[in-house]
């Protein structure tokens, strides 16, 4: 019903129809927007005239009353409404069917003028805008008739809207139907039927105006469906004390909470609550209790100025509560409605299910399970894996927020909220005890500070910039790209337009909305446990894949078991050289001159990696560890700065110049596709082997205090079975040296990450040597476009603009093209070792509908970053339910 009536059109006739009082009306289908949109206005029209003539001749019988008519006109609103809600984007005209005729038949039927010309008013002021164009003339103007209304106010010394007479109202419409004349060269139209059809074509024009093309793009909603166009009989709000209007939600879309609460004023209509110009009033006592104490508002103060409706109309009250509970007994979830009382009498006019925070998403789903309206499924189908993040980070105290200065704004590159000093270096990082950490842009050698900050703010960069790519997977609080603000290393200040900070100043990041805000603003923890635990038990009992975690710390990996990983599916353990000790072994070993020179510096090795690893299988123990062997190109850890190479030349005890020359042979053109990876360990054998002693050992070490470590070797960046094979042999060979040393053995395995193209077209020759594939498809993806990732932002934002792509390829796995890769890698993997275990541990691992994907090639696991474990996790549920 929706694809053809659209949301609101639909559900005004389910309303209809199960006895909920909604004016009379008829509904032009997203059909006829469609054929409009092709064949034009005069044969749109001509194709839905006799049935539009039909419908609005059965609309003047229910009503009584007649189109034009100087008795007892009839009065309709035109309304847009597309399948899915686009609130806010297109238009809607009411009033319509008033000229100066009707005006005075609603003066003589009701007693009311001033009630009749501000409707009036109303309506040529709406029609004006959104039929004839009448739209201010540049961005920095305002509505045209609003500037009259302004003018007219100015003269007469009016401070509000309320303030017109009814002398005043007849003049504005005067005025404004002049103004249109001056600027259209049009007389206003004065004939109903030429009105509704005007308001018709130009609902349907507005399906196409920028707002709500730009709305589409962002959410993915087809240009091809169209918008149906709602004409319904008026009803009024706005015909004094006994009529109101309002807005209103049947559980709290904030926090879930399973309390009726909405919005309404007195006399007034259509969207003046939404507005604002008046201080809307609280539906229910409570709400209005709960809203004088937040505004600080006494309850003689509250109850004499701003009573809720339960005060005043408490019957009116009762049937609105009655309604709103049939409502969502009805669509079985949270409505949001729309209502206008006309002298006594209730009218529904808008019923849809509500938009809400992430808290409220999981808070409303489980207690509709607890209360019998959804089943198990639908609770978990109604969740957006996307917005759990909101509950994962700590967050900002709302209340805090409204009084604090906002100075700057990046892309939210990392949800999240964090406050703390300034510092501009990451080896400074824990200066103060809660920092954050401000750079124009990060590289991989700030890791540890950026570990160690609260939140990190850049000047450059773009969503998958380096700053926010490792602040996502550290689940830190990352705004990017601030390109308002100046960083200036030298004298240690950050300036944001006329606001400049010094280090130690405080500041604040708004991960979730990439504002910047002055001083400190107070956050607090989030929940996990409650709502959103049971929504987490269910995902994993509905489920069939596992979600383990790329982890490379105990600390991530502590952080991930507590978010429901089964185990880590990627533990880069170069990341583990980047300390103080190791990466000074490290940098002797790269810059050794022989085998012999880089075993000795490896022997250093050894130790500082086996106590690494015994970290993490602690952390994990009991689940699957999957370690990658060392995988990036050498010069990654070389010393770039003079100071260090010095001093690293003294510890050698060779020249700065040896040094130096050694940094430049390391020099690669292209290095993503050089001297790397499995490479590394095929070259120099000996780093694998070390590699592998740390591993086991750590292991059996474990064993020994009774801790089950449960590890599984993985090799980068293998093309050939050759490549894996020489691989596997230098794996197994030490691992059983070390088992007959210790005379004691533990069970491992030995496989390989899928990243080169290929290795998924010969996955059935690999996986003779492997017992596991992970698919790594940061790589795999780089590699099959042919794009590489860190050079990306120079092109792919523009080819996103421009709809070359639809997604970023390194954020949604591109399924046409790499996913083709990734099915066939598994299914020729399976080939020859029916037992293979399958995984991916990309950053795609965390991403919805890749993780779909995973599940329909028949993965066993997807990995990803610990904070979006949760996510993962109830996206597989999602997977095997559909
Ligand atoms: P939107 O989709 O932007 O909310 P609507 O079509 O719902 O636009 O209408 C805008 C406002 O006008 C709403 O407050 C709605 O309740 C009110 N409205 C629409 N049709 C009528 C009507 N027939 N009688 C009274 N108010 C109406
Ligand atoms: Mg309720
Ligand atoms: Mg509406």
């Amino acid at each position: 019903m929706k694809n053809l009536l659209g949301g609101k059109g639909a559900n005004l006739a389910e309303m209809s129809s199960i006895g909920v009082p909604v004016p009379p009306g008829f509904t032009i289908t997203t059909e006829v927007c469609t054929e409009y949109n092709q064949v034009g206005p005069e044969k749109a029209v001509e194709l839905i005239r006799e049935e539009v003539e039909a419908s609005i001749a059965e609309m003047e019988k229910i009503m009584g009353a007649s189109f034009g008519s100087n008795e007892n006109p009839l009065l309709v609103s035109v309304r847009s409404g597309a399948r899915v809600s686009m609130p806010g984007m297109m238009d809607t005209v009411l009033n319509l069917g008033m000229n100066d005729e009707a005006v005075e038949g609603l003066t003589a039927k009701t007693g009311n003028a001033r009630f009749a010309w501000d409707s009036y008013r109303r309506f040529v002021q709406m029609y004006g805008d959104v039929v004839l164009g009448m739209k201010p003339a540049s961005k920095d103007e305002i509505d045209p008739f609003e500037k009259i209304m302004d003018a007219v106010k100015e003269e007469k010394g009016y401070v509000l809207d309320t303030e017109f007479t009814v002398e005043d109202l007849k003049e504005l419409v005067t005025k404004f139907k002049k103004a249109v004349k001056e600027e259209t060269s049009k007389d206003f139209p004065v004939d109903p039927w030429e009105q509704l059809w005007g308001a018709v074509m130009a609902v349907f024009d507005s399906w196409n105006n920028d707002r709500a093309k730009y709305y589409r793009r962002i959410n993915k909603i087809p240009e091809e469906w169209g918008t149906a166009v709602n004409v319904q009989a008026m009803v009024f709000g706005n015909m004094g004390k006994n009529s109101a209007t309002g807005v209103a939600f049947t559980r709290d879309a904030a926090t879930g909470e399973d309390i009726f609460n909405g919005e309404y004023l007195v006399d007034a209509q259509g969207e003046d609550v939404v507005a604002g110009v008046r201080t809307p009033q609280q539906i229910t006592l409570e709400g209005s209790r709960r809203w004088a104490k937040l505004q600080g508002i006494s309850e003689d103060e509250r109850a004499a100025k701003y009573p809720s409706l339960e005060e005043i109309m408490p019957e009116i009250y009762k049937e609105l509560d009655r309604v709103q509970q049939k409502l969502e007994d009805h669509y079985r979830d949270m409505q949001d409605l729309e209502f206008t009382i006309q002298e006594g009498k209730l009218w529904m006019l808008q019923t849809r299910n509500g938009k809400r925070t992430g808290a409220a998403m999981v808070r409303i789903a489980v207690e509709m399970l607890e209360q019998g309206l959804i089943d198990e499924k639908e609770a978990i189908a109604r969740q957006e894996p996307n917005k759990l993040d909101e509950l994962l980070h700590p967050v900002f105290v709302q209340e805090e927020l409204e009084t604090t200065e906002t100075v700057s704004k990046g892309l939210p590159a990392s949800p999240g909220a964090a406050t703390g000093q300034i510092v501009f270096f990451a080896d400074e990082a824990n200066k103060y005890e809660n920092t954050i950490l401000a750079r124009i842009e990060t590289s991989p050698e700030d890791l540890e500070g950026m570990n160690v900050a609260n939140g990190i703010l850049t000047a450059r960069g773009g969503m998958t910039s380096h700053a926010a790519v490792v602040a996502r997977g550290m689940g830190k609080c990352c705004v990017s790209g601030a390109g308002s603000i100046v960083i200036d290393y030298k004298k240690r200040t950050l300036t944001a337009g006329d606001v400049t900070f010094k280090e130690g100043d405080w500041i604040s990041l708004n991960g979730s909305t990439g504002e910047v805000y002055k001083d400190a603003v107070k956050t607090k923890d989030p929940e996990l446990s409650g709502d959103f635990a049971k929504i987490m038990e269910l995902a994993d009992k509905l489920a069939t894949m596992a979600v383990r975690t790329n982890a490379d710390t105990p600390h991530d990996a502590q952080k991930a078991r507590e978010f429901g990983a089964k185990g880590i599916g990627l533990c880069r353990t170069e990341h583990m050289f980047f300390g103080e000790a190791k990466i000074k072994a490290m940098r002797e070993m790269i810059l050794s001159e022989d085998e012999k020179g880089r075993r000795k510096a490896l022997d250093k090795l050894l130790p500082l990696q086996r106590e690494d690893f015994e970290g993490i299988f602690t952390a994990m123990k009991d689940l699957p560890v999957t370690v990658r062997l060392l995988d990036p190109p050498l010069h990654e850890f070389v010393p770039h700065e003079i100071k260090q190479q010095e001093e690293l030349a003294k510890e050698m005890g060779i020249s700065v110049k040896k040094i130096q020359d050694k940094i430049e042979s390391l020099y690669e053109m292209n290095p993503m596709l050089g001297h790397r990876g499995c490479r590394l360990g095929n070259t120099y054998p000996e780093i694998t082997e070390m590699q592998s002693r740390a591993i086991i050992e750590a292991a059996l070490n474990l064993k020994e205090k009774g801790i089950v470590a449960k590890p599984e070797i993985m090799i980068p960046l293998v093309g050939t079975l050759a490549e894996m094979k020489m691989q596997e042999e230098i794996v197994r060979k030490t691992v059983e040296a070390v088992f007959a040393e210790r005379n004691d053995r533990i069970d491992y395995l030995v496989g390989t990450m899928i990243e080169t193209p290929r290795a998924a077209l010969t996955a059935n020759e690999i996986a003779e040597s492997a017992e596991f594939f992970s698919f790594g498809t940061n790589d795999l993806t780089q590699m099959t476009f042919g794009y590489s990732r860190d050079d990306s932002g120079k092109f792919l934002p523009i080819y996103l603009q421009k709809g070359i792509l639809k997604n970023d390829p390194f954020q949604v796995l591109d399924q046409a093209g790499v996913g083709q890769l990734v099915e066939m890698g598994t299914k020729k993997g399976r080939q020859t070792n029916p037992n293979l275990k399958v995984g991916i541990c990309g950053e795609h691992g965390g991403e919805p509908s890749s993780v779909e994907f995973c599940h329909r090639v028949g993965m066993n696991y997807v990995s990803c970053s610990p904070f979006r474990v949760p996510i993962a996790r109830l996206a597989a549920a999602q997977a095997s339910i559909k």
